[in-house]
Order: structure tokens, then sequence, then C-alpha cells
């Protein structure tokens, strides 16, 4: 006996999140048809309210429901410094470490050729520009210690060095091939704290 259409169309959608295989996507799409119609509604609600809500910074590319983001547009925040993060995630983790109090810049992944992701498809270009207009005096390179990061950390390195700015990076105590939301807030103040030169 095949599934009503609604479900096999319920156990697709969901099949397409990141982390949900088709077992999940079929227990959680049985769950939700027998649950009260209040909780799914609520449920599709949220997804809806979210979505049409939340954009990409124009500025620095967070997540954000004003754009610039409430970073961005702080004028406590230490404008001369900004942290590089793959993912608007990583501002997250960053922010709860505390220790960070300059602005920030979501690249929107790694350089990884393989997977075709080059330095044209991350926001390297909005990046420069931001280094024409805004007072930026140090660039610290958050990238997670895996072989892409450590090559787009190279990469931009050389492509970002002009007189005048620090490029930095975190590495020190960062655990060896992950990515900063595996880290924890200690560990993540360290490696800010630790953070090197990596001008040549
Ligand atoms: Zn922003």
């Amino acid at each position: 006996m095949a599934l009503p259409e609604p479900i096999s169309t319920l156990i697709a959608a969901l099949n397409r999140l990141p982390g949900i295989g088709p077992r999940s996507a079929e227990r959680i799409a049985l769950h939700l048809v027998q649950s009260d119609a209040s909780d799914a509604k609520q449920l599709a609600d949220a997804v809806v309210r979210a979505r049409e809500r939340i954009h990409f910074c124009s500025v620095c590319g967070a997540l954000t429901e004003t754009s610039p983001c409430d970073i961005c547009s702080d004028a406590r925040r230490d404008a001369s410094l900004v942290c590089i993060v793959e993912n608007p995630v990583d501002i997250l983790s960053l922010e709860k470490s505390g220790t960070f109090r300059g602005k920030y810049h979501v690249l929107g992944g790694k350089i990884s050729p393989l997977d075709g992701v080059e330095p044209e498809d991350l926001r390297i270009a909005e990046l420069e520009k931001r280094l024409k207009a805004e007072p930026i005096k140090e660039i610290v390179v958050a990238l997670g210690t895996d072989v892409e990061g450590d090559a787009t950390g190279f990469y931009l390195g050389k492509r970002l060095a002009r007189p005048g700015l620090k490029i930095t990076r975190i590495a020190h105590g960062l655990p060896a091939g992950t990515g900063l939301e595996f880290a924890d807030e200690l560990t993540l103040s360290r490696a800010l704290e630790g953070r090197r030169e990596m001008n040549s």
C-alpha cells in the first residue's frame, strides 16, 4: 500500500533537510500528521515566519531581521577589527565566548576546488569593498582547522595583504580538523586571544 500523497510529499520535503535521512523523515512526517492540528500549524507558521523575516546582513552576511545587523550598526564595537568566519552560525559561537569586540564578515564557505567552491563563490570581493570603506586595521581569520580552512586562510592572507593591515589567524587550541561550532567557549576565547600574525 502506497502512502497518501500529502504524506509522501511531506516526507520528501523533510528528507531534503540537512541531517534528516529517509527513516527520520518518515518518522517525523507520520508524527506530524497524527499530532494536534494546532501544533502542526504552529510549526508550519514558525518556518514561514522565520524564512520571511530573516535576511543576510548587507554588510557582514550574518543572518538578521534588520540590515545592517545589530553588530554592524553597534557603534560601541571596534570597527578596526574584523573577524572572518565561514558561516553565520560561527558568529553565534564567537559571541557566546564573549571575548571578541570587533565586527564580523561571513565568507559563506571555504575554498574547495574538489567541491567546486572557488574564491569568487565566497564573499571576498565584499570584504575588499569593506577594506576600502571602513577603518579596518586587523583581519582575524577564524576558519575551521581542516585542510580547506588552512588553504582559504592562506589564500586570504595573500589576497588581502596591503600596507597597514594586520592579518591574524586563530588556530591555537582549536581541535584539528573541526569547525568553530564544535569548540567550547573557553577554547574559542583562548584561540582568539592567542591569534598570530600571518602576513609573510
Ligand atoms: Zn552585519
